[in-house]
């Protein structure tokens, strides 16, 4: 099939991992729907034996995902919290994990309501500190799990800060890139460890599919991590890999538009009388500007803002008309949530106020629609809200 001869990820997207099929010249890895392979003889296969261990169309996604991030082996799991699961499966009782202030709600809830009855444990960190956070890591922490932009606020954290922090204690950093994709920032490259992603998001792109994703850049790692994807098993469906690997190569048109309608609206936003506070990384004001913009492409495509006193957030969100209201995040579709009730929900309400997500918080996912259309439904939606 077509060599790799190319340099840039425009085109690893497109041609990346696995291309087309050997066997018939078809320029797609097929749908390979089986469970189990015919065995030549006893201990004899074609390197294919049950599809919980290996299935070839989720290989050519797992390979497209570990060149995309620079990473030696990629891992796909049934969701984004699956492929977390598994990652967090490498700590064993009495071990520690800090996490940034404002994680996914679902990271958070895993590590709260499951992980921690198997005596690991976590703590909540300011990761955007680093000075701080180092003086944090006691012997038992054997892990840092940040994201950047952070969900909802956005916060940006330094990688390469965190990266040097876990080598020079001997643990080992964890990103979880859901939010950037490796087209927009690539943790690897910074001496993080191990990106995940909920690839039911940007990668997939289409509000199609549940999948996750995971990439590591050590082989014994990638080892520990193959077998607790096989021991475990929550893996992706063939179909499923087949859809994420057809997502993945429209990633940078759809992020150049994504990106280039966040930065229109959220210029606009910062401009509005009706809007308190607005949360982006890619407007000079946001925390973290100079070391997102050293470390990613651009400032994403998600928005997170406050409405001033005088307008009901209720009324706003079932106003919306464009617009949807809705959980997730990175479809073509643009989507409005309400983190304070809906992905941050499982986050006790002292915490949440005390980082900083209010229940007037809104969180928009910006989809790739005319720019113009998705300004005039914030418009009249925040006309509507005013009291
Ligand atoms: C959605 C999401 C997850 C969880 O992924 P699922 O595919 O829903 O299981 C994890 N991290 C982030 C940042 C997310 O947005």
């Amino acid at each position: 099939m077509s060599g790799k001869n190319y340099r840039n990820i425009e085109s690893a997207l497109i041609h990346g991992g696995i291309y087309g099929d050997a066997t018939t010249g078809a320029v797609n890895v097929p749908i390979y729907q089986t469970s189990t392979y015919e065995q030549q003889g006893i201990g004899q296969n074609k390197g294919w034996e049950y599809s919980r261990t290996g299935n070839p169309t989720r290989a050519a996604l797992e390979a497209l995902i570990a060149e995309l991030e620079g990473g030696t082996n990629g891992f796909a799991f049934g969701s984004g919290m699956a492929a977390l699961t598994a990652v967090i499966s490498l700590f064993k009782t009495g071990d520690r994990i800090i996490i940034s202030s404002n994680v996914y709600g679902g990271t958070f809830r895993v590590l709260d309501k499951i992980f921690k009855n198997f005596g690991i444990t976590y703590s909540i960190e300011d990761t955007t500190t680093l000075e701080a956070l180092d003086k944090k890591i006691s012997s038992d922490v054997k892990a840092i799990l940040v994201e950047t932009p952070a969900n909802p606020l956005l916060t940006i954290t330094d990688l390469k800060g965190i990266a040097d922090i876990a080598k020079r204690h001997g643990i080992l950093s964890i990103v979880d890139n859901t939010f950037m994709t490796p087209y927009l920032q690539r943790p690897i490259e910074s001496g993080i460890d191990i990106v995940v992603h909920s690839a039911t998001k940007y990668l997939g792109g289409h509000s199609d599919v549940v999948a996750g994703l995971a990439v590591v850049h050590d082989k014994e790692l990638a080892d520990r991590l193959a077998f607790i994807q096989n021991a475990t098993g929550g893996v992706l469906g063939p179909f499923d890999s087949f859809l994420l690997i057809r997502g993945i190569k429209t990633l940078g048109v759809r992020l150049d538009r994504h990106t280039e309608n966040a930065l229109k609206i959220a210029r606009w936003l910062e401009k509005n009388d009706a809007v308190k506070k607005v949360y982006y990384p890619g407007l000079e004001t946001a925390q973290g500007y100079e070391i997102n913009k050293r470390q990613a492409k651009n400032g994403g495509a998600m928005i997170s803002f406050e409405l001033k006193e005088n307008y009901d957030y209720k009324k706003f969100f079932s106003s919306l008309g464009l617009i949807a209201l809705a959980e997730s995040l990175g479809g073509v579709e643009s989507l409005a949530c309400h983190p304070a009730s809906m992905t941050h929900a499982s986050i006790p309400r002292e915490i949440r106020e005390k980082v900083g997500i209010t229940d007037g918080l809104i969180r928009l996912s910006v989809g790739i629609e005319n720019a113009d259309d998705l300004i005039q439904d914030l418009q009249q939606a925040i006309n509507s809200s005013e009291e």
